[in-house]
């Protein structure tokens, strides 16, 4: 949990593995229970993990709002200097060990784990340059008044983050909370509890003040609810679910209306115009939904194809799908590894049933690959209409569902008929058509003639219920931050 004290019991059996993460090992959490954290691509246990839960989340709070407290080391520390605290140098020294950590425990492929890392470092020393350039306003108020503003961090915050991209999210919450002078406590995924624990580590071995960053590990139900009721906290971070997201914002209005945001599912459409080149077209939209497995908040899971072209592009959707390397995640080749678990596994391969019975056509996968780990193979279905089930849902694996569309008009109303926003694309050579599409698409992100372009300083977040709040950008920052106004009375103006 708190950074000088961070709490993990292992097995021998990957010591390989997870040698480094042996110093973490001193320290039981109150409850004394564990759970265990399963490899994917085998479903075998890596090791055994402290399970946090309310009289943890106390402790840690308890520990952050020192950190926090008037007069500490960290709130009386230069901006600059808390720069220079940001674990991004660590992060890049210790690249591959945390990326093994992130494909043995999430199952990702390996060349993916190392993007995700590098991805992670440069949002953390985005955020790093951050720190002393935060400041307020001069304001001309009415009256004889000197007013000013100061941005001023929220305190102690709460961050829960999911397994799809353990790392990657911890880094986008990690980044702006410590620029804007927050503490943290957070809790991983269960699924995904490794690289968190050793992000602490290298917390702990950078110098942050103890306190300022905390780790605990443990299910959602318990710790994680602990942390969304807690009064000590001023501001909970979630990525995750849009059930879980809508518990979390009800334990807010229960407890003491922390604040909140949330980056909550998809159901992104990607919309291609008959003038496009068709095969680089099918590769850009097989990008947008079989990166990550399908386990992408932003994944193009609704693809519209132009009638014009559709047949063509199927054709090429299917041979890109079928060329897909599925295996080994620490294989180099390996471009899809296993789907998290076995309830997300079920429920892919219970949605591809769904669509089969809808009457959508399968051109290839639909199945289990293999008989150990949870691997799909990819999927795609042509003749998907707007009312199946993986039309509506969101599936969160290796599924393509290609749509026909002819007109404008139509596919902006198809696209805009959900309750999610979080984003969308379009691939049209004609910028005109394209800027059409954006502007009247409701998501936070909307990408032309490429797709998932998320980059540390563009925000990110959700149009409806994909979410509140942004990420990333120097929007970002401000989810971290109070405005107070300090107005001075004067005897003249000028
Ligand atoms: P989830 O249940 O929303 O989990 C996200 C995080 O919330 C995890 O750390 C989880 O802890 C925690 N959590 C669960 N219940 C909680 C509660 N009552 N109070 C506080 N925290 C709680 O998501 P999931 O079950 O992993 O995945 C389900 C679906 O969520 C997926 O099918 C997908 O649609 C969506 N999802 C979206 C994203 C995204 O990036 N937007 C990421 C992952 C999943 P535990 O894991 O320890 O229980
Ligand atoms: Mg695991």
């Amino acid at each position: 949990m708190e950074a000088n004290n961070i709490m993990c019991y292992q097995t021998d059996k990957y010591l390989t593995f997870c040698s480094r993460l042996k110093h973490l090992l001193t320290v039981v959490y109150v409850s004394c229970k564990q759970f265990p954290t399963i490899n994917p691509a085998d479903g075998t246990i890596i090791a055994q993990i402290s399970e946090g839960d309310k009289a943890d989340v106390d402790k840690a709070v308890a520990a952050a709002s020192q950190a926090f407290s008037r007069g500490s080391k960290w709130r009386n520390m230069d901006a600059s200097a808390r720069g220079k605290l940001m674990i991004f140098y660590l992060i890049a020294r210790d690249l591959e060990y945390i990326a093994t950590l992130e494909t043995l425990d999430n199952g990702k492929a390996y060349s993916n784990a190392i993007f995700d890392i590098e991805c992670s470092i440069d949002t953390i020393r985005y955020y790093a340059g951050w720190c002393d350039k935060i400041f307020g306003d001069t304001i001309p108020a009415d009256g004889n008044l000197v007013s000013f503003t100061r941005k001023e961090p929220v305190g102690v915050v709460g961050q829960i983050i999911p397994w799809n991209y353990p790392f990657l999210m911890l880094a986008w919450k990690w980044g702006p909370a410590l620029a804007t002078g927050c503490t943290i406590v957070l809790k991983p995924a269960e699924q995904t509890p490794l690289t968190a624990l050793y992000a602490a580590a290298l917390a702990k071995e950078a110098g942050f003040p103890p306190g300022v960053v905390n780790v605990i590990t443990g299910y959602g139900p318990t710790a994680g609810a602990a942390i969304a009721e807690h009064s000590g906290i001023q501001k909970v971070a979630f990525t995750g679910s849009t059930e879980v997201g809508r518990l979390i914002m009800t334990a807010s209005s229960k407890s003491n209306l922390k604040r909140v945001s949330l980056e909550l599912g998809g159901k992104s459409p990607l919309i291609i115009f008959d003038d496009v080149d068709v095969k680089e077209a099918a590769e850009i939209a097989y990008n947008a939904i079989f990166s990550n497995h399908g386990q992408n908040c932003c994944a193009g899971s609704r693809t519209f194809v132009h009638a014009k072209i559709y047949d063509q592009f199927v054709t090429f959707a299917k041979q890109l799908a079928l060329e897909t390397k599925v295996g080994d995640p620490f294989d180099f080749e390996t471009q899809q590894g296993p789907q998290i678990d076995q309830e997300m596994f079920a429920k892919v391969l219970g949605l591809i049933k769904s669509a089969k019975e809808e009457g959508a056509v399968l051109e290839t996968g639909g199945e289990r690959q293999g008989n150990v780990g949870y691997f799909i193979k990819p999927t795609v279905f042509s003749n998907v209409t707007d009312n199946m089930r993986i039309a509506k849902e969101e599936i969160f694996g290796p599924v393509q569902c290609i749509l026909k569309f002819e007109a404008m008009d139509e596919v902006i109303e198809r696209a805009n008929n959900t309750n999610y926003g979080l984003a969308a694309g379009v691939l049209s050579k004609d910028i005109d058509k394209a800027l059409v599409f954006a502007q009247a698409v409701q998501a936070g992100s909307v990408w032309i003639n490429c797709y998932d372009a998320v980059t540390p300083q563009t925000p990110f977040g959700g149009f409806k219920q994909s979410g509140i709040g942004r990420e990333l950008g120097a929007e970002g920052l401000k989810e971290y931050l109070e405005t107070k106004t300090v107005s001075i009375k004067v005897s003249m103006r000028n």
